[in-house]
């Protein structure tokens, strides 16, 4: 290790670097055999420049620290050069961090409902539950924005039983309203009394288990096959309905996806958005809406933006969407008075 940082010293222009940098990877990259199975490391790689960035080796770890995070983050094999973004970047997340845990306490999150749609005659048919921070400074943030780290944080579980509650109880509000499904995120799906503490708040809301729909993303699902369809069982014997989340998002084996003991697909954003200009995609969803026929699913295009979007999915066989083409998501008492306000737009049960 000394001599390689001897020689790295010698490099008097920044590009020198990043040759050093490209042989560690190639040579790391070279797959090892290790009692007989091949093993194979793809390495990220962080570097930051002396004297050009800091002066003593503290700052200096951190900063290369920082530039392979984003190399993780570029996916496998990746070199980036630290930038004071990246540590901008890392202040952001500090302070979000502290700001969601006293959020919760502050009553800052609400939640908004988006309406599921049958495609023909925009009859909303139920509700999807997002997640809302109305941030002291920053304004409404979506759950895009703070999902992620709340779940990195461990903020989750005391912010996904919130939801639960809070959407169990409004559902008590539309009776006529077919169902209403919540997110849930992978630590949650996971943690061994899910189910229970579901049980627990559906008992204490005296909510309409049949009404409820979970949803999971297909990447938490899975990451394990076997584990989640008895999770999903689990769920189920409460009388809940299953939906698997963003369909189709991953590299995943249809044939593995669709074993899983679920009641709905929601067909993900990126088949939707080019599938009025992209036969292939659309002979996709077409087949996925003919396996979804066959096994009796229930099939939700997600995310249509725009009238040839519906029209195209319309031709594939769906029948129900969501999406900003028919309505953003919007907070409980919006949704109470659009539900209100054409006998057009009753619900039906699904
Ligand atoms: P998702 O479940 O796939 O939700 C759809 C996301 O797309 C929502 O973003 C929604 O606001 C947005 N959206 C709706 N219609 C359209 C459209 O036509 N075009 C586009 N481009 N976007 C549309 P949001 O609220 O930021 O949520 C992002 C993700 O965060 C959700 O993806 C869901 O996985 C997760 N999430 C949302 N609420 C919760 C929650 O309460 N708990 C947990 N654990 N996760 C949540
Ligand atoms: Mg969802
Ligand atoms: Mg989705």
């Amino acid at each position: 290790r000394r001599e390689s940082i001897a020689w790295l010293r010698g490099l008097d222009a920044p590009d020198w670097s990043q040759v050093v940098a490209e042989k560690i990877r190639a040579a790391l990259s070279e797959p090892l055999i290790l009692a007989g199975h091949r093993i194979d490391v793809s390495p990220s790689i962080g570097i930051t420049l002396f004297p050009e960035n800091g002066s003593d080796v503290e700052t200096l770890l951190k900063q290369a620290d920082m530039a392979m995070y984003e190399a993780k983050k570029a996916g496998r094999n990746a070199i980036r050069f630290f930038l004071p973004e990246m540590e901008m970047e890392v202040r952001a997340q500090f302070a979000l961090r502290s700001e969601l845990r006293t959020a919760l306490d502050e009553d800052q999150f609400t939640l908004y409902f988006q309406p599921l749609v049958g495609i023909g005659d925009g009859r909303i048919l139920g509700a999807e539950a997002v997640i809302r921070w109305h941030h002291p400074t920053h304004g409404i943030r979506v759950a895009a924005d703070f999902i992620p780290m709340a779940e990195q944080c461990g903020m989750i579980m005391p912010l996904g039983q919130w939801v639960f509650e809070n959407a169990l109880r409004q559902m008590g509000q539309w009776p006529d309203l077919g169902f209403v499904s919540v997110n849930v995120s992978p630590k949650q799906f996971h943690a061994g009394d899910f189910a229970e503490n579901l049980r627990r708040m559906i008992e204490e809301t005296g909510a309409d288990a049949q009404r409820l729909v979970i949803e999971v993303t297909e990447g938490t699902l899975l990451a394990d096959v076997n584990a989640a369809a008895t999770k999903i069982n689990e769920l189920r014997r409460l009388g809940v309905r299953f939906a698997i989340d963003d369909f189709g998002s991953g590299y995943s084996s249809l044939a593995y996806t669709l074993r899983l003991p679920v009641d709905v697909i929601k067909i993900d954003q990126s088949f939707v958005r080019e599938i009025a200009v992209d036969e292939i995609n659309a002979s996709l969803v077409g087949t996925i809406m003919a396996l979804c026929d066959h096994l009796r699913l229930m099939a939700v295009a997600e995310g249509v933006e725009d009238e040839l979007q519906r029209e195209a999915l319309t031709g594939c066989g769906v029948r129900l969407a969501q999406g900003l083409h028919f309505h953003k998501p919007m907070p409980a008492s919006s949704f109470t008075a659009l539900i209100g306000t054409s006998p057009a737009l009753l619900p039906e049960p699904m």
